[in-house]
């Protein structure tokens, strides 16, 4: 008796894995198309999602000392093309505005497409001594890079995201803020959204534009695709330079400050998804989880619905008072609902599952008469009957339990497809037969790299950071490589 219009079964992953992505955000209702081509409404349990995540990171950015603050939506045209180099490597993705108060304006207002030649622009009359140093801002905002082929959360013509600035005295203390952003991104994927990342550095085609050089961290999707997990960039004195940003350091000498830049976006919402989740729909990390436990009461008649109520009232007023550690040694108590819709269990155990909760308590009269309930887990769904009176209590542990699970299963998912490759014809073989990551010794060359992607269509998502050298001989022409590269087709 599924309502109308609402469609319970979605593509299955594994036929076609674009399919079921769109089915998923689409029925699990996480997000929907705008009247604008390429934007996207988030809708209220994607958005609980975002936000669990955004709130993660933003924890970890304040406990490194770094500060919130806002800037304006409009940069200058003049300003954005102070920095040749960075404006090139946005030229088509900006949108501008050129009309406002019923006329054209003298100079057009680019919408950021991120916000670093506007904050130089400001804080150079916020830094003036080396005392004023390092300066850590972090910016909430949303951005907008006009994209032709957009999918929603992935790629979309306007994103929120967090774009990280910092300006300090020394190149060192710029090198050690650009790996401070790196494990940033680290922790809230592996910890947090239970996703296994690689760390490492990009190459020259890949980097930021006007970028010294970008780190990133990179995971495997479920259909053995990259997907890059954020990125963190050592601008070095090339925008303090640019925008004449000076400091008088201890020496009495003036110098330009050393920058740097990272960000994390809503692509990591459909990250999440497509690292965890299956052919019934979305999996959940318990961290992220909206609900983390779903109790379905099973009733046909009204005596049966009294009796059922009567054995979750003191079930939920035990979750209420619950406390679960989170990594951070902040407690909280199980997030948990209780579904009393007037629809039949199946479509109900649909709808969570769709959601991706990660435990369903199932109560009817015969659970009731033996005081407990049936703990079907998500990710497996496998089935536990448990006295309810110790619900409350053993349920924190058992949310700890399933988010090492989850990420344990991403970690056996990502070794199981990740390849080392020596020879061409191998690497363009498992790429279609096998998608995965492919981990290549490759010479270093920037014709080289691309000349691989136009072949195979993968590229090189970045070289590993915590990698010893390991000599060998480039894939594609043989000439000397001093450590692998990790390739891969990416979102
Ligand atoms: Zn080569």
């Amino acid at each position: 008796m599924a309502k109308a219009g609402f469609v319970t079964s979605i593509t299955r992953q594994s036929e076609d894995f674009p399919a079921w992505y769109n089915d998923v955000v689409r029925k699990a209702e996480l997000a929907d198309y705008s009247p604008v081509r390429g934007c996207m409404i988030i809708r209220p349990y994607g958005y609980a999602i975002w936000e669990s995540m955004r709130d993660e990171l933003d924890r970890h950015i304040k406990r490194t000392g770094h500060q919130n603050v806002y800037f304006p939506l409009f940069v200058p045209r003049s300003l954005l093309e102070k920095e040749a180099e960075h404006v090139e490597g946005f030229n088509p993705q900006v949108a501008w505005v050129t009309h406002a108060g019923g006329e054209e304006l003298n100079e057009w207002l680019a919408i950021r497409p991120t916000s670093e030649t506007l904050i130089a622009e400001v804080v150079k009359d916020w830094i003036q001594s080396y005392r004023d140093l390092p300066l850590l801002m972090n910016l909430w905002n949303n951005v907008v890079r006009w994209e032709l082929r957009t999918r929603l959360f992935l790629r979309t013509t306007e994103f929120l995201w967090q774009e990280a600035h910092t300006f300090h005295a020394t190149e060192q203390e710029a090198v050690d803020e650009v790996a401070t952003g790196l494990e940033a991104y680290r922790s809230v994927a592996e910890d947090w959204l239970a996703i296994p990342v690689i760390k490492g550095r990009k190459t020259e085609n890949e980097k930021f534009p006007g970028a010294v050089y970008t780190l990133a961290v990179e995971a495997l999707m479920r259909d053995g695709k990259a997907l890059q997990a954020g990125t963190s960039h050592m601008l070095g004195q090339n925008f303090a330079r640019a925008a004449n940003i000076e400091f008088l350091d201890r020496d009495n000498e003036r110098k330009n400050p050393h920058g740097t830049s990272w960000g994390f976006s809503t692509r990591m919402v459909g990250a999440t998804i497509m690292a965890h989740g299956d052919d019934s729909g979305l999996v959940l990390p318990p961290n992220v989880a909206p609900v983390q436990v779903v109790i379905v009461p099973i009733f046909r008649s009204d005596e049966d619905r009294t009796a059922v109520a009567g054995a979750i009232k003191p079930l939920e007023a035990a979750l209420r008072d619950s406390r679960r550690t989170l990594p951070d040694g902040r407690t909280e108590p199980v997030r948990f609902q209780v579904d009393w819709r007037e629809e039949t269990p199946g479509f109900k155990y649909n709808h969570w599952e769709l959601r991706g909760v990660p435990f369903r308590l199932e109560v009817g009269p015969r659970d009731v008469a033996a005081e407990q309930g049936m703990l079907v887990k998500r990710i497996d769904r496998s089935k536990e009957p448990v006295p309810l009176d110790r619900l409350a209590a053993e349920l924190p542990d058992r949310l700890d339990a399933y988010q090492r699970e989850i990420f344990g299963r991403a970690v056996a998912f990502r070794d199981d497809n990740t390849h080392r490759i020596d020879e061409y014809d191998d690497f363009k073989r498992v790429l279609d037969e096998q998608p995965g990551f492919v981990l290549a010794p490759w010479c270093g060359d920037s014709a080289c790299e691309k000349q691989i992607s136009t072949d195979t269509g993968a590229t090189i998502r970045i070289v590993p950071l915590d990698q010893s050298d390991e000599p060998g001989a480039c894939l594609r022409d043989g000439r000397p490589s001093r450590q692998p590269a990790l390739f891969a087709r990416a979102y």
